[in-house]
């Protein structure tokens, strides 16, 4: 088996095995080069000492001097180079208490979370596998090194990062790890919440995001999202649906580009349901309202992971305006982009395409002509660069003061008023016009 190493990667492995010491690339760049993909960065593990690691390369930056890892520069590359370790006792299921550094590979590689990112590989060595990772690789399997109650009772976020990986790579999970994540995922309330958010940002962005289902499965959405498992369990008896809204959900997701505004906003859309289901004297299903309630829920579970508050708004905002329906009219595309937003446009039709997809045949056949109408205006309102919100309007503030206007909401209320005239009408767009009609 042999890995082609990027030139600087094993420049480095050369240095430091020329200066005595053993050195190997570890983990996911091993995992995603066995599978044939590219990997992210290329990490090395050696049995110098991080002071040694300082004084045999010229550029260094002590990332994380404290876990034994120096960033060693090489032009713009920067490659992390981190001592073996073992890690000592965890007592709150979090942080390690000490991390020892220890003279021995096979202790590094069996502290590593699953088989599949427990490999290392030099030139010089060739494949170290000590826990069957190339099998697993083989096999298609995600599985803890070692036993894995210990495993995930020494760091939760190891549950959430094996679902992460089955994303990721497609893969399945063992039965034995399994069954240790249904017993120990209540222990992810001791994760902080911002690496929880990572995990389910590469797992929403993976190749797999329906993977999410597997979260649920594996009783972790009842501990970081609970609402998810009500979705779950939130039929739609409606003749546009075919899948409970926890299907319709993943369907969605599985639609989507992978962006994360794209994927947060499939995952969040329809959370309001689980509220606004209202069943009729006929037996049909009625989410009246679930926009909102799905963007005051998505806010929420935004800020609660501490995602930025650009990612809150745009997300909370695409979630509200998801279900807008319009017949395509110029007009009515006009105020359709007013509602959404110019900016998030483009996103708003991605979405609604994908959100389209997760629903049965009768939405198809009603949706496709009223999408095609829409992206057709779209175009033409481009293309004609209509007015389309205040800032685009020939009158301002200043013009309505001039014409003897004070400022306050009346003068916020002319300016709408003006600005529904032009969007029905742009041809309407002129100081004349406009103070000639309104003032
Ligand atoms: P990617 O960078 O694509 O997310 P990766 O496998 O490189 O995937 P990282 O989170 O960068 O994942 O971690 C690098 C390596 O460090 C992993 O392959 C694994 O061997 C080890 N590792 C990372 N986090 C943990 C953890 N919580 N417990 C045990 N080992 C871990
Ligand atoms: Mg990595």
């Amino acid at each position: 088996m042999k890995i082609t190493l990027p030139p600087k990667a094993e420049s480095i492995l050369n240095t430091l095995q020329e200066a005595g010491y053993e050195a190997y690339i570890v983990g996911g760049c091993v995992r995603d080069s066995l599978l044939g993909r590219k990997p992210g960065d290329w990490d090395i593990t050696t049995s110098a000492l991080p002071q040694t690691v300082q004084k045999l390369f010229r550029r260094t930056v002590a990332t994380g001097i404290q876990h034994g890892t120096v960033t060693v520069m090489l032009g713009r590359d920067g490659f992390e180079v981190t001592t073996y370790r073992s890690d000592g006792t965890y007592t709150d299921g979090r942080h390690p208490d000490s991390v020892s550094f220890v003279s021995s590979l096979r202790e590094d590689l069996s502290r590593r979370d699953f088989t599949v990112n427990a490999m290392a590989y030099s030139p010089r060595n060739g494949l170290i596998d000590l826990f069957g990772g190339t099998e697993d690789l083989k096999a298609g399997i995600i599985r803890a090194v070692g036993n894995p109650v210990e495993r995930f009772t020494e760091d939760a976020l190891r549950m959430l990062r094996a679902v992460r990986f089955s994303a990721q790579l497609g893969f399945g999970i063992d039965p034995e790890t399994f069954a240790a994540i249904r017993k120990l995922a209540p222990r992810l309330t001791m994760v902080s919440k911002e690496r929880i958010r990572d995990e389910i940002s590469k797992l929403l962005l993976s190749d797999h995001p329906d993977h999410f289902e597997i979260l649920a499965d594996a009783g972790i959405t009842s501990v970081i999202m609970p609402r998810f498992d009500e979705m779950l369990a939130t039929p739609q008896h409606s003749p546009f649906h075919i899948y409970d809204v926890g299907h319709h959900t993943l369907e969605v997701l599985k639609a989507t580009p992978p962006t994360l505004l794209q994927r947060l906003t499939a995952l969040l859309h329809d959370a309001g349901k689980t509220e606004a289901r209202r069943t009729d004297e006929r037996g049909i299903d009625h989410f009246k309202g679930h926009p909102a309630l799905s963007a005051v829920y998505a806010a929420d579970f935004l800020r609660e992971y501490r995602y930025d508050n650009k990612t809150v708004e745009q997300v909370t905002h695409l979630v509200e305006v998801h279900d807008i329906r319009v017949s395509p009219t110029l007009p009515n595309v006009r105020r359709l982009i007013g509602r959404v937003g110019e900016d998030l446009f483009p996103d708003f039709l991605t979405f609604i395409q994908a959100d389209n997809q997760g629903k049965g045949p009768l939405s198809h056949q009603e949706f496709a002509p009223r999408f095609q109408g829409t992206v057709e205006a779209y175009h033409e309102i481009l293309k004609n660069r209509d007015p389309l919100s205040l800032k685009d309007l020939a009158v301002g503030g200043s013009d309505l003061i001039a014409a003897g206007i004070r400022p306050g909401p009346e003068m916020g209320e002319l300016l709408k008023a003006m600005l529904e005239d032009v969007l029905e009408d742009p041809s309407h767009n002129t100081k004349d016009y406009l103070l000639g009609h309104f003032v």
